[in-house]
């Protein structure tokens, strides 16, 4: 028999070192009946870990934090941030670690990171734990967003820890192993900014121009550049979530990266009847981080970010301010831009400025938040009705004659069927789907699961046999409610 070499990359420090004032060494807790309930063998790949030695005893203790290769330290990041409008100095992770860096296969670092390792120093009142619930939905939601092309961390394992977690009622543990191009966050720079050390603040900037926005060290202003990048990832990322229907639920300043990937899969959820005003999450009354909402959402934590970067935009805080305020000033027009090109396409129509793909693009939302429209699969029957039959798309509308002009107009301009394929996805994880693959796996049964991580993995190519994950939710599903500190 030959042996498999067992190859276990190296988890560097680089976080730790550079920034120790923002991180907390912390070990990880020990699970008592640890069981790896899915593992992403092509993610893992990506990082250099041979699946096998993850699937074995020793690499289900690798990503539970317990079992480590040399050299690795694991640290608990330190972060503020303003939940729902109010600042907390002092959030960070609560029940999450840092593992450490991993060069991936091109060459790209990678953080291994963990969500329900146990308690730590930033806990607060928090039991540090994860459930397996929440856990293998953050999966499944975060890789399907991978898979739709939005940027966003990534997961790598789910392993059920063997340990009873008290919520409402007592429900079985988990880790979240997750993949992402860093945690720093916009509460990130708020912390380092409210501790009053300007050196702190310029090496986590440094640190950030390196990891993410390395053009902002050529620039004449390279923290202005920064700040500058940092605002256009964040215009693309909100533009990308509200064409594929994700309403992210909790974007707190600390849920909010430097990146621009998605991160904090809490109480998310895809819309499915249009409507802007749509909100998920048992703890949002006011609507804050509505779907209709989200890009004001954004804009409001950039602020607070360019207030974080201040002092490193110009010792002259009236030219710092002037500066920042400019710089957050690109959002409305980077986000229009970007969205506006995004509707274009799934409706297939040129990239171009022209008056009437604007008028047919309003006119079209009002209809769809007239009746209500499943938003995803009108645009796929709206391909359709540019091949010829209309009578999907049609159906989908209470006011048909209102509809039939529209499509009129729409037809006139000879959109492009196989283009708006290319970029209105057959299948999202819907809400139903989700509840319904957790419900099994709750039973023991993760193959559901499994299946719709299979189905969700190619999005926009729609397959035989598939059509129930297509459809909208039954009638008697809903309303939908997420849940935060799961
Ligand atoms: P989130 O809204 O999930 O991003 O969490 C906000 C903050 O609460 C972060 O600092 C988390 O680390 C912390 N947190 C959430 N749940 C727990 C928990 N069960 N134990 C300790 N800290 C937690
Ligand atoms: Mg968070």
């Amino acid at each position: 028999m030959t042996t498999v070499p067992l190859t276990i990359p190296a988890l560097g420090d680089r976080f730790a070192r550079e920034l120790p004032e923002l991180a907390v060494a912390w070990r990880a807790e020990e699970a008592p009946d640890p069981r790896l309930l899915l593992l992403n063998e092509a993610l893992a790949g990506e990082l250099g870990f041979d699946p096998l030695f993850l699937r074995s005893p020793e690499g289900v203790r690798l990503l539970l934090g317990t079992a480590l290769p040399d050299g690795a330290a694991p640290v608990a990041q330190a972060y503020a941030g303003h939940q729902f409008g109010s600042y907390s100095p002092r959030l960070g992770d609560g029940r999450a670690l840092l593992l450490g860096e991993i060069a991936d296969a091109e060459g790209r670092l990678r953080d291994l990171h963990l969500k329900g390792s146990g308690r730590t120093p930033f806990a607060r009142g928090g039991d540090g734990l994860a459930v397996v619930g929440p856990m293998l939905r953050e999966y499944v939601v975060s890789e399907a967003m991978h898979a739709l092309g939005v940027p966003t961390t990534r997961s790598l394992a789910v392993v059920a820890t063997g340990r009873t977690v008290r919520r409402e009622g007592l429900l079985p543990g988990a880790v979240l192993a997750r993949v992402a191009s860093s945690h720093l966050r916009v509460g990130s720079f708020q912390y380092a900014r409210n501790t009053g050390d300007l050196g702190l603040l310029r090496r986590l900037a440094d640190h950030v121009i390196d990891r993410h926005h390395p053009a902002a060290a050529d620039a004449q202003r390279p923290y202005l550049a920064l700040f500058d990048a940092v605002v256009a990832a964040q215009a693309s990322l909100v533009a990308e979530w509200m064409l594929v229907g994700f309403v992210h639920g909790v974007m707190n300043t600390d849920n909010m990266t430097i990146s621009g990937e998605t991160i904090d899969y809490g109480p998310c959820a895809f819309i499915e009847a249009f409507d802007p005003a749509i909100v998920y999450s048992s703890i949002d009354d006011a609507g804050r981080y509505s779907y209709g909402n989200q890009p004001i959402a954004a804009e409001w934590n950039l602020a607070r970010l360019g207030e974080a970067l201040l002092p490193l935009l110009d010792e002259r805080p009236e030219q710092a301010i002037e500066l920042a305020t400019a710089s957050l000033g690109a959002f409305r027009t980077r986000y229009s831009a970007a969205w506006a090109a995004g509707i274009r396409a799934k409706i297939g129509l040129p990239d171009d400025d022209h008056a009437e793909s604007s008028a047919l693009v309003d006119d079209l939302f009002a209809l769809l938040q007239k009746d209500r429209v499943d938003y995803t699969s009108f645009f796929r029957h709206l391909a359709t009705a540019a091949r010829g039959d209309a009578a999907p798309a049609r159906g989908m509308f209470g006011d048909r004659t209102a509809f039939d002009e529209w499509l009129t107009r729409w037809l006139a301009r000879a959109p492009d069927a196989a283009s708006m394929d290319r970029t209105n996805p057959v299948y999202i994880p819907r809400n139903h789907l989700v509840e319904e693959a957790l419900g099994a796996a709750g039973h023991g049964d993760l193959a559901p699961c499994e299946e719709l991580l299979d189905v969700l993995a190619r999005p926009y190519q729609a397959r035989p046999g598939l059509d129930r994950y297509a459809a909208p939710a039954p009638a008697d599903f809903g309303p939908y409610q997420t849940f935060c500190g799961t």
